[in-house]
């Protein structure tokens, strides 16, 4: 027989006391050599060298494609590579309900209209069939968003966008190395674009990153970013109007050594994941992580996604959350359905969004740090799942 301890939610001692993995993680050597050469040079923007161009150049590469144009943030790069990709005001972009709120703003920026479709709860993904539900005339981009380092059902989106002449956006700020059937996320689409903001699987802080395998869109992008230049051009010679929306060489100092070691840490947090999944399926606790499409080659692992409850004792989240975190073991909530966020919906077009809600109500995020710890730590995740989720006050009222 078990004696139950006191939850620490109530008082008593937490499960984890030991810290977690800080992130962004300390600059390392490589990241200090060159983020220093920078610093002495004094040349800091992306117009003074050509860091940002290499990274650009090796970015892409990593990621199947010849081009690659750095810019300030993924807010940013969304909302030039839908210009790139020819889309503008009064066009439609299909955008999935579950995803961050920039995959949004960077279509209501350019003055277009985002379509919120539903997502399939089994991996919280737009599918061919949801983004069908949503086209209508005026669409003229589907955003394919490859949530939590796990990739979009690309054959499908790029199916339906073959049948009705529509671009495919990747939006692949999770998913840095993440891989569908042999090809790595951002060579998927027509364009891509990633983040490096502070919360990232690559960080500079801030920045954002444009991949393509068109030249032609390429060069539309860099515009874009450029204040309307021509690469190669006459500085003042301004043909199309464009901004500035550039990263910085101090930005791309910290990325560049950032490749060499990213497939190492995908893989470290890989491993992870296989041990609690294993400890998870180990346990009668009502906790599933969730599905990749088919197709996925490579999760990234940027996030892991769990889905807590059943259909018929389905959980309460926000006590499980606040009692998980007192143990030690930090969750997020996850994203609020775009659908319901009132500036958001006002200026969008909001279809029903049943996948979506079932993920407001019952999926939680392990964050990447939390998935790079040591590998002892999985024990104490599903010690302290075990602890909170068979308390009554787990299951949510009205069951
Ligand atoms: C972080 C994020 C963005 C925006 O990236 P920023 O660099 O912060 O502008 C866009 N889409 C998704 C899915 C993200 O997670």
């Amino acid at each position: 027989m078990t004696i139950r301890t006191a939850l620490a939610i109530d008082g008593g001692t937490p499960l984890r006391t030991r810290g977690w993995p800080a992130w962004p993680p300390p600059a390392d050597e490589a990241q200090r050599a060159l983020l220093h050469s920078v610093v002495d040079s004094g040349n800091w923007g992306a117009t003074d060298g050509h860091l940002c161009d290499d990274l650009a150049t090796a970015f892409a590469g990593r990621h199947g494609c010849r081009h690659g144009v750095t810019v300030a943030n993924a807010t940013l790069a969304l909302f030039a590579s839908l210009i790139a990709a020819g889309v503008g005001p009064g066009d439609e972009v299909v955008i999935p309900g579950y995803t961050f709120v920039a995959s949004a703003t960077s279509v209501l920026l350019l003055g277009a209209t985002p379509v919120i479709a539903d997502v399939d709860p089994r991996h919280l993904h737009l599918t061919g069939e949801t983004a069908a539900m949503a086209l209508t005339p005026r669409t003229r981009a589907i955003m394919a968003v490859h949530l939590a380092g796990s990739p979009a059902p690309m054959d499908d989106l790029r199916a339906l966008a073959r049948e009705n002449g529509l671009v495919v956006v990747e939006d692949a700020a999770q998913a840095h190395g993440a891989g569908y059937r042999g090809r790595p996320v951002g060579s998927l689409g027509d364009v891509a674009a990633f983040s490096f903001q502070s919360t990232k699987a690559m960080t500079a802080g801030e920045g954002g990153l444009i991949t393509t395998n068109d030249p032609a869109l390429a060069g539309r992008a860099w515009s874009a970013c450029n204040v309307g230049r021509v690469r190669g051009g006459y500085w003042y010679d301004h043909a199309t109007i464009g901004w500035n929306l550039r990263m910085t060489q101090l930005q791309a100092a910290l990325l560049i050594p950032w490749l060499d070691r990213l497939d190492d840490e995908i893989e470290r947090r890989e491993q992870f994941v296989r041990q609690l999944a294993s400890a998870l399926a180990g346990s009668d606790l009502p906790v599933r992580i969730l599905d990749d499409p088919d197709g996925t080659d490579r999760n990234s692992r940027h996030l892991l996604l769990l889905r807590l409850g059943t259909d018929s004792e389905p959980v309460d989240k926000e006590w499980v959350v606040r009692a998980l975190t007192a143990e030690g073991v930090p969750v997020d909530r996850g994203f609020p359905n775009l659908g319901r966020l009132p500036a958001v919906a006002r200026r969008s077009t909001v279809l029903p969004t049943p996948g979506v809600d079932l993920a407001n109500a019952a999926v939680v995020w392990l964050r990447q740090n939390v998935l790079m710890a040591a590998p002892d730590a999985v024990a104490d995740i599903v010690a302290a799942l075990e602890r909170v989720l068979t308390d009554p006050r787990a299951i949510a009222r009205g069951h």
